[in-house]
């Protein structure tokens, strides 16, 4: 199925594709936002608050959200995957896969009634596991666009939600589409995800709930998380002695994660921060190999962490064993003793995952990837250029960064894609006029 024309696709709709979106409509351009998801948002509408402020992350999340959903110059398109991109004779073909929600969307109201109706739970993908969602709901409370969903891998089909719903939007015999669009330019957006919880099987994360991952504590720490307060999985318990393992998912050859993950070091201190406020009897121990406070102000952050009583140990984690009463047992390498082994117990433990790409760019653009997996960036001194006429990249689609990284990377790759785009439009031809075609520098 051919779909319609627009000026550029931008793929990804966290931050970064929010941010490059917002900035390309603002000059005017037509652009599609396309989410696969069944909301904007990406991970940062997920997270408690971030670092190094310590603002309210979805306050500033949801304004922006909204700001995007509702310009003139951008449509939305949730629930629809990028597949490929193709750029030949000038033009980039975008080819999308449209998933079936079984909702109308054009007649859904988001009253929520069919999901109050529906008598099937599952573990909630939007709490990260933690609480309970409906087989048909509103993904969460500031979701964009305000639509329900239902998931067929959980569905009885017992009709409830079709009775409830007042507008007669739920539609069981939706299929997925397939679509083209064309698009002048192409900013890729699609940021990363955390490597597996289980992934280091020395941690054995399958044989214990309370060890938990990062995603899973800021849901806890959320004003709105699952069980408004911080509690551990396993049994309820507030916990009393936690620990945070970094560098649990990267700077390890092992697993095939050779780079640093960039902020996991940060938002470990943040969240020891904010657990220190909610359990302020607790006992939080970091351990880290090193402390990456790179950023502005990151390194005062740090300080102020270890003025606040936070424990950090440097030491490599060896094992982490369950023990009686669903506690942890950890065998840790003391680095400041000469490596002496010691267990320390622990009665919750995050581990600080790597960050990996979500999109696999060779098969998405036919062009190789970078060595860590994440896209190429070819010529060092316009770093949001992929090697691809007209295809642009920011945000972690280009590696693991922070917020501010990939707003500012965002509003790089809108300002090249919008040049590309006059530059065509005066007239040069494919391969010539803009000097980005030209020139790269082999990686
Ligand atoms: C636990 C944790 C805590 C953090 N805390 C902080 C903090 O306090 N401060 C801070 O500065 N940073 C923090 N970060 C980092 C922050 O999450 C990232 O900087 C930010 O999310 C990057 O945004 P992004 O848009 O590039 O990527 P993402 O947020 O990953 O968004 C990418 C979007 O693209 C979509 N997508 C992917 N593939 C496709 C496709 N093929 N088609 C269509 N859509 C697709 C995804 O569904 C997703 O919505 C934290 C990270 C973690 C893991
Ligand atoms: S038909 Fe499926 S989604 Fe609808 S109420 Fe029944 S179980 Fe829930
Ligand atoms: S599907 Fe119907 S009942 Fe459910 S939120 Fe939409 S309008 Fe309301």
């Amino acid at each position: 199925m051919q779909g319609a024309n627009f000026d550029v696709v931008v793929v990804g709709g966290g931050i970064s594709g929010i941010q490059a979106a917002l900035d390309l409509a603002d000059q005017d351009h037509k652009v599609l936002l396309v989410e696969r998801a069944a909301s904007i948002g990406g991970k940062m509408i997920s997270l408690s608050k971030t670092f190094p402020t310590l603002d309210c992350s979805s306050c500033i999340t949801t304004p922006k959200m909204s700001a995007a959903f509702h310009h003139r110059n951008i449509q939305v398109w949730t629930s629809t995957e990028v597949e490929r991109v193709e750029s030949r004779d000038g033009v980039r073909k975008v080819h999308l896969r449209k998933h079936p929600t079984y909702v109308d969307n054009s007649l859904c109201i988001g009253c929520r009634l069919c999901e109050y109706a529906c008598p099937v739970e599952y573990p909630d993908p939007f709490e990260e596991g933690l609480g309970a969602q409906r087989a048909i709901a509103v993904p969460f409370t500031n979701a964009l666009p305000q639509k329900a969903v239902l998931n067929p891998r959980y569905c009885i089909a017992c009709g409830a939600c079709i009775k409830a719903c007042p507008t007669d939007a739920v539609r069981f015999d939706q299929e997925e589409e397939r679509l083209t669009v064309e698009a002048g330019a192409v900013v890729l957006t699609t940021g990363f995800v955390l490597n597996a919880l289980e992934l280091k099987r020395e941690y054995n994360a399958a044989r214990s709930a309370n060890i938990i991952s990062p995603l899973q504590l800021e849901r806890l720490l959320a004003p709105h998380g699952p069980y408004g307060r911080v509690l551990r999985p396993s049994d309820g318990k507030v916990p009393g002695n936690v620990a945070f393992v970094l560098c649990a998912g990267s700077r390890d050859q092992s697993i095939g994660v050779p780079y640093c993950s960039r902020f996991c070091c940060m938002y470990s201190i943040k969240q020891a921060m904010l657990l220190s406020g909610a359990l302020p009897t607790a006992e939080l121990t970091i351990y880290y190999m090193d402390i990456r406070a790179f950023g502005k102000g990151h390194e005062q952050f740090y300080q102020n962490a270890k003025a606040m009583g936070i424990q950090f140990v440097k030491a490599k984690v060896a094992s982490i064993e369950p023990v009686t009463g669903d506690d942890l047992s950890l065998r840790v390498e003391l680095e400041e003793e000469g490596g002496r082994v010691a267990e320390r117990r622990h009665d919750l433990v995050v581990l600080a995952q790597g960050a990996i790409p979500v999109f696999e760019p060779s098969k998405a653009l036919n062009t190789p990837a970078a060595e860590d997996g994440f896209l190429r960036q070819p010529d060092p001194v316009r770093i949001t250029w992929t090697g691809v006429e007209g295809v642009f990249a920011a945000g972690c689609a280009l590696g693991p960064k922070d917020i501010v990284d990939s707003i500012v990377e965002a509003g790089a790759a809108a300002m090249e894609a919008s040049r590309f785009l006059a530059l065509r439009a005066a007239g040069g031809s494919p391969g010539k006029e803009p000097d980005q075609l030209t020139n790269p520098i082999e990686t």
